[in-house]
């Protein structure tokens, strides 16, 4: 008995851990299914649309996108997946385009409309085929002045054909329906940040080796130094620290050795390494 109520909570939470995670990707973006259509009301005009450098990798066994972020250097840091794409080129950074949309209502196969009434990112690669459809109303305006796609409601609509999903975007040419008073439409770095809210971006860790200063051989401010230098140049341009320079001067005087200054934190970390190999090997002698 007690298994069974055990089973049913457990089912009941996995239900609703998918409702939540299908709410959580879907919430912000713009989709519909085969078959529906939806009446909407672009935001910012064409050449306004957002472009956000993103990595995304599709994995064909689970059939969806296992990867998908916005690069850091959209927000000036260093992005792990670009180092990452230097060995994988389907990590490759590429441009995904953005465009808010108010949401009036969506229309199902049974073509009863559904009311939505919210405000909405299509989230689109190069290859879309809404931004496609979005295109060419833009361009259907001869006077380049005249060009505006955010003056009518359009219909966007999802059909299967010849075994794939196509869209099209078609004007509406009836008055537009009302937008709300309080609608925002918003800015660059609103839009770039809540698509980063949801295709969080993943910035490059910190060297581990700068994570223990007590080691000697560890870099203390490695992070300070200019990230065009490797770790070994960083290295030769930071002063030996005293920790190091008392260790070698101990070693030099039980090996009965010169003690030679080193000039840099990197060559006192060379200098400690062999000065302990060579004071362990004198004590495997004894
Ligand atoms: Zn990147």
């Amino acid at each position: 008995m007690v298994m069974e109520q055990e089973k049913e909570d457990v089912l009941a939470r996995l239900k609703a851990a998918r409702m939540q995670s299908q709410s959580s990707t879907s919430s912000k973006f713009f989709w519909i299914k085969d078959g529906e259509k939806a009446l909407v009301r672009v935001l910012r005009n064409h050449q306004d649309m957002v472009a956000i450098r993103s990595h995304r990798r599709y994995n064909a066994d689970l059939r969806k996108y296992d990867i998908h972020a916005v690069c850091a250097k959209e927000f000036d840091q260093e992005c792990q997946y670009c180092l990452d794409a230097q060995k994988e080129w389907k990590l490759k950074v590429k441009d995904m385009f953005y465009q808010p949309v108010y949401v009036h209502t969506k229309v199902g196969e049974d073509g009863q409309p559904r009311e939505i009434n919210q405000l909405l990112y299509l989230e689109m690669p190069d290859s879309d085929g809404i931004l496609a459809g979005l295109e060419g109303l833009y361009y259907a305006e001869d006077d380049p002045k005249a060009r505006d796609i955010t003056k009518c409601d359009l219909v966007i609509s999802r059909v299967k054909a010849g075994g794939k999903s196509i869209y099209s975007v078609t004007a509406r040419h009836s008055a537009p329906l009302p937008l709300p008073n309080d609608i925002t439409v918003p800015d660059a770095s609103t839009i770039t940040a809540d698509v980063e809210g949801v295709h969080q971006m993943k910035v490059i860790e910190e060297d581990e080796t700068s994570a223990r200063p007590s080691d000697p051989f560890a870099p203390t401010s490695v992070q300070d130094a200019q990230p065009q230098f490797t770790v070994k140049e960083a290295l030769d341009m930071k002063e030996p620290t005293e920790l190091q320079l008392n260790a070698i001067q101990k070693l030099c005087k039980s090996l009965d050795k010169d003690f030679i200054a080193p000039i840099s934190f990197g060559q006192a970390a060379n200098m400690l390494r062999n000065l302990k190999e060579e004071f362990t090997a004198s004590l495997a002698e004894e």
